[in-house]
């Protein structure tokens, strides 16, 4: 077994990674870096391979092919080191609803062997980081959606990792709750800890995330700083064209001829590239600065969920 490589600058390190199912690929030769001291959030549409790669992370699931490495150490033979000094906040609530917040704590405290002399002060932390302070003696199954979650991420947190994982950290919550969480998970950030988040809220990773992964397919389709992936692949402004039916197909039609990229968003057309293109011949509309959710739709080819 090699000592993992304290001086690495990456967190996590995929090259080239396979996961298959059956007739099904997965995750389909993924590069991904999350330098340490980040947060680097994969997006992508329903089925995009973001879960599996979460699942290979905490050696769920096996790779068929590729090189993994997290903290230094090489998956899936070194996992339970890699577990050890990881926080994995799970897209289902598994959280034992029969015990308090605070013995749900106890539990992992013991679990993930934070010594004895620490876990009290380790399971304090938690609660204050989580906010539960005033409901640690309720059971789980009493908390609201939106307290189960900061839970969630407070247990994952116990006995300090360096690396937190996050699957879907706020799928189907309001966007109040959501937005407590981001100060949460934009705290851990700020103290340190390397953060890779799967979402498919754009919104989520453009305020949170670095740097974006984008996956399609199970392939990373486009890597690097959410402004930066705007300006290369979306320019800076957008023309949002609005009308009936007719019209925003008359002015798909001309955009494109002009040498623009367009996306439909439900009601209007957007044209793209407006920088890369003549841009004397852009439609009239209303113009806004272009944003991630285009270079997603543009580069997935998929509405936002
Ligand atoms: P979502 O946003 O819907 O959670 P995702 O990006 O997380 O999607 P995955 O759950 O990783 O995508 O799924 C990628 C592909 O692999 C899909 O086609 C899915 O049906 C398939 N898949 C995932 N897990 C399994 C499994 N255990 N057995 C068979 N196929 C699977």
């Amino acid at each position: 077994m090699s000592p993992p490589d304290r001086e690495s600058p990456l967190s996590i390190r995929l090259r080239g990674v396979v996961k298959r199912y059956g007739p099904i690929t997965a995750v389909d030769g993924l590069d991904l870096d999350v330098p340490e001291g980040t947060c680097v959030g994969l997006l992508g549409p329903n089925g995009a391979g973001k879960s599996t790669t979460m699942k290979m992370l905490t050696a769920q699931a096996i790779a068929d092919e590729g090189e993994i490495e997290v903290l230094g150490y090489d998956l899936p033979g070194e996992s339970k080191q890699a577990r050890a000094e990881c926080g994995v906040v799970p897209q289902l609530d598994n959280l034992d609803t029969t015990l308090t917040v605070e013995q749900n704590l106890v539990v992992f405290a013991h679990l993930y062997r934070v010594p004895r002399s620490e876990r009290r002060d380790a399971v304090e932390r938690a609660i204050g980081v989580a906010n539960l302070s005033e409901r640690r003696h309720a059971k789980v199954d009493e908390l609201s959606g939106g307290m189960r979650r900061r839970m969630l991420i407070a247990r994952a947190l116990v006995h300090r990792p360096r690396l937190l994982l996050l699957d879907e950290p706020t799928v189907g919550l309001d966007p109040q709750v959501r937005q407590e969480l981001w100060a949460l998970i934009d705290a851990m950030r700020a103290e340190g800890v390397s953060i890779l988040m799967s979402t498919h809220y754009i919104e989520e990773a453009a305020r949170l995330a670095d740097s974006v992964t984008i996956m399609s397919h199970g392939k990373a389709v486009a890597s690097g700083r959410p402004s930066e992936l705007v300006t290369e692949h979306a320019g800076r402004d957008a023309v949002e064209v609005y009308g009936p039916p007719a019209k925003l197909a008359e002015a798909e039609g001309s955009a494109l001829a002009a040498g623009f990229r367009t996306r439909r968003t439900g009601t209007s057309v957007a044209v793209l590239g407006l920088h890369a293109a003549n841009g004397d011949a852009a439609p009239e509309g209303e113009r806004r600065p272009a944003n991630l959710e285009d270079v997603f739709v543009l580069l997935t080819g998929e509405e936002i969920s």
